[in-house]
């Protein structure tokens, strides 16, 4: 029901002047014609009769989502990575004005009021990006930054940071991590003290995705005093405010495109009316904005691993070694059948995931496990992949070698391997108690 709903608002949403304006400029056709079209390199069923969560309208705002990626992102990616940020502005405004920055966020604060599996559609599609970095940012926006804002957030706040992310006329950044605090996020020590009607902020905020050109930060800090998980605030605070200072940009293995900063507050002053939803509640807020975070990682990565182990397939078919096809050897094309077994199992953990969450139920485990599941096999297909290639696998020249090393960081951000575990077994009741 949820769906048809869904299918039903984009269809009207398809002929609304957002995306008139951007189907022009991109050449779209009809919907229809969206359909008959088939995705280049997927090999899930594609007709959206076969789907088990996909409609006409998933494929067809894919569909353009993917032009979009083709003519405006994927040139610049050499560039952008070589320059170790991407124009967040630029980039966002773009995909902001054809509505995929809030393709599940209300309609009255920009969003196209679709149900959640639509920004897992998106997201499966923001994989053909040829690097981690840039969908990463994007998924910051979507899905990490903005979903506790949207759910709890009041409609003052709504207007003055949802609608203008959405619209891509702002950038946004998540701070829950710290120097001293990232997989236990129950002891961070980032402090707003309230005076009056603001809140003092003092503190830092560490490996902030979009920290360096951000707007606004969807900030996690200490209130009052009480138990940690009964004592935190998520806070919108403007990134120009005296005292918000960006520390540095870090250097990374990985992600190159995506800037990362450590950022200091010192003395921040914030109207109260900043924080979103009731005070003392953000831990509880950033966990359940973790599911859709986790959710988002998963189906990202998902297309990646597929474009991978594609292109590892069409390089080891031409390569000849000992004068035979690389890929002829059987332990080549097995490893590979086994890697796209393993995909096509994942892909199966995050749909049916996303239909009971769409349905409104708590997937915290199953979002959990496919987390963990993700991160484990970008891990293996990356490796495997990578040695199939060879000394071109070194090279920077091939997106196996970025893949290797962008989708490392998907067993660490977000919650690392062992946080994941641990909430699996809590879900399992195996968990031991302190
Ligand atoms: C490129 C990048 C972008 C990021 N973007 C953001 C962002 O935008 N906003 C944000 O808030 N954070 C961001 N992060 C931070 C990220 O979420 C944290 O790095 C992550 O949560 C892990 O925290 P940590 O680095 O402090 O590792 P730690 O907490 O120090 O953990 C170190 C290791 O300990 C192990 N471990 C953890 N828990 C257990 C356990 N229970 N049992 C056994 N072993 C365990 C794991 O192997 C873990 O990797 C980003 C990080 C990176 C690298």
């Amino acid at each position: 029901m949820a769906l048809r709903e869904g299918a039903l608002r984009l269809n009207l949403l398809l002929n609304s002047r957002t995306f008139y304006k951007f189907n022009s400029s991109v050449g779209v056709r009809s919907l229809s014609e969206h359909v008959s079209s088939t995705p280049v390199t997927s090999s899930a069923p594609e007709i959206a009769s076969d789907h088990l969560i996909y409609t006409q309208e998933h494929f067809a705002l894919k569909e353009s989502l993917r032009k979009i990626i083709d003519q405006e992102i994927n040139p610049h990616v050499e560039q952008w990575e070589a320059e170790g940020i991407f124009p967040a502005h630029k980039v966002f405004k773009i995909l902001g004005s054809a509505g995929f920055l809030g393709v599940n966020k209300p309609v009255e604060y920009g969003g196209l009021g679709l149900d959640y599996s639509y920004s897992v559609a998106v997201a499966e599609e923001l994989g053909h990006i040829r690097c981690g970095g840039i969908p990463m940012a994007i998924g910051v926006q979507t899905d990490m930054t903005t979903p506790a804002l949207a759910r709890f957030g009041s409609a003052v706040l709504k207007q003055e940071f949802l609608l203008p992310s959405i619209m891509g006329d702002q950038v946004a950044c998540l701070g829950v991590s710290e120097v001293g605090a990232g997989s236990d996020v129950s002891s961070i020590m980032t402090k707003a003290v309230r005076k009056g009607d603001e809140y003092v902020i003092n503190g830092g905020k560490m490996w902030t995705t979009n920290g360096t050109q951000a707007d606004w930060i969807c900030l996690l800090a200490n209130t009052s005093d009480g138990p940690p998980h009964r004592n935190k605030s998520l806070i919108c605070v403007p990134m120009n405010l005296p005292g918000v200072q960006i520390a540095r940009k870090i250097e990374k293995l990985g992600m190159w495109s995506s800037d990362t900063a450590e950022v200091f507050f010192d003395d921040v002053h914030v109207p109260c009316k900043n924080i979103i939803g009731q005070e003392g509640m953000g831990f509880t807020y950033q966990m359940l904005q973790f599911q859709e975070e986790r959710l988002w990682a998963v189906a990202n990565i998902l297309t990646m691993m597929e474009n991978v182990i594609q292109e590892t397939i069409q390089y080891t078919k031409q390569r000849k070694i000992f004068k035979r096809p690389v890929l002829h050897n059987q332990s080549v094309h097995f490893r590979l059948a086994e890697l796209q077994t393993e995909v096509e199992l994942l892909r199966a953990l995050l749909h049916s995931a996303t239909a009971l969450y769409i349905k409104g139920n708590d997937v915290t485990k199953l979002a959990s496990m496919a987390k963990l599941k993700g991160g484990r096999l970008a891990r293996e297909v990356g490796d495997s992949c990578l040695q199939f290639w060879g000394g071109m696998g070194f090279t920077s020249d091939v997106l196996v070698s970025r893949f290797y090393r962008d989708s490392r960081l998907m067993s660490i951000g977000g919650g690392a391997d062992e946080v994941m575990l641990g909430i699996i077994c809590k879900y399992m009741g195996t968990l031991p108690k302190n």
